[in-house]
């Protein structure tokens, strides 16, 4: 049975991720002085790396885009004041636990509480996980609270990253909100089909496909911060999504010495939009501990995007937004 092998694969890339500091380090041929503040520093939150990712990073090369984005290193553990734990007030709009609404006609589901890769620069790096529903019957409330409100128009599977949920729960889930007649989309933020792409398999295109057929449809919304990122093998995956119907979006994080200058951020969307994706987001950073280093100030991303705008088609600019905590939608920057 292919799809049960291909099942078998992505598990297995995923076991073999780079989980040890001094693996990462001796793997890149990085200085030895890293080491120290990169245990440190995966103490609060560890090292996760799939192989495909690691193949992407130039060897030797402190400057990476996409090392920095997985490196831990000491900055991490500067104290800077107006950086908190729940910086977009997750934990105030917990309705029903495993479901978060901030807006209207949007329901937000926390399927999974890990990630194939750490970024170190997550907004939610210090959400407490370990809060929400794990058992099948843990997750019926939020079942019933979805059903009885038929405002909510669309899912949004999020984590975590949702797509590491077995084809076995997430074919459960599938059916579950094929179920709910007023939900008419799916929507699926995940990460692995850049950092882990061989999860986007035969097996799981058909469940897609499957719940366009019973009227639901599912978009996916992939997460891309570098050109770099987008390997041979990811555009297989994102080509494979295309193929099966399903709309493919991007979001971006605006991070310091990885996507900040124009020529990046243009590089990023004309990739992006050459194989059919659509940049949707450029995110500002989430003010969370420990990311401050991250952090590019509102006015160069303002004209960054202006800059964008001169240069591409209005579609393959992405809106840069942030999210503000109690307001009905993310706020645009542009003014
Ligand atoms: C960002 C977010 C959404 C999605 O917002 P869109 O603007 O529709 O992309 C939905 N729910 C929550 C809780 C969010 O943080
Ligand atoms: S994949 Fe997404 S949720 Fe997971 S660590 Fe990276 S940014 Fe955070």
């Amino acid at each position: 049975m292919p799809t049960l092998l291909s099942e078998t694969t992505w598990q297995k890339s995923l076991a073999q991720a780079i989980r040890d500091p001094q693996e990462l380090i001796s793997r890149l041929n990085l200085p030895e002085e890293l080491l120290e503040p990169a245990r440190k520093s995966a103490h609060l939150f560890p090292v996760m790396v799939p192989i495909s990712y690691l193949n992407r990073i130039e060897p030797a090369n402190l400057n990476d885009p996409l090392l920095k984005q997985i490196l831990p290193i000491d900055l991490e553990n500067a104290f800077v004041p107006g950086f908190e734990a729940d910086a977009v007030g997750d934990l105030n709009v917990r309705a029903t636990p495993g479901m978060l609404q901030k807006y209207h006609g949007r329901a937000l589901l926390m399927v999974s509480g890990a990630c194939a890769i750490h970024c170190r620069y997550c907004f939610r790096r210090h959400y407490p996980y370990g809060d929400e529903p794990r058992t099948l019957q843990e997750w019926e409330p939020v079942w019933q609270t979805l059903q009885a409100d038929s405002t909510i128009q669309e899912i949004i599977l999020s984590g975590g990253d949702p797509l590491l949920l077995t084809d076995l729960r997430f074919h459960d889930l599938c059916e579950r909100i094929a179920a709910i007649p007023h939900v008419k989309r799916l929507r699926i933020h995940s990460r692995l089909p850049v950092v882990l792409p061989d999860r986007i398999h035969a097996g799981l295109l058909e469940m897609l496909q499957r719940l366009s057929e019973q009227g639901t449809m599912p978009w996916m919304v992939i997460h891309v911060n570098h050109p770099n990122e987008i390997a041979a093998d990811v555009e297989h995956a994102i080509r494979q999504l295309l193929q099966a119907g399903i709309p493919v979006l991007n979001q971006s994080v605006l991070l310091k010495g990885i996507n900040d200058t124009t020529e990046t951020l243009i590089a990023l969307s004309e990739k992006l939009v050459n194989l059919g994706v659509l940049p949707y987001y450029l995110h500002q950073l989430d003010r969370v501990t420990g990311t401050a280093h991250f952090e590019v100030p509102e006015a160069q991303g303002r004209k960054l995007i202006e800059e964008l705008r001169t240069r591409l088609p209005g579609y393959a600019v992405p809106q840069y937004v942030r999210e503000i905590p109690g307001e009905p939608h993310k706020t645009s920057l542009l003014g």
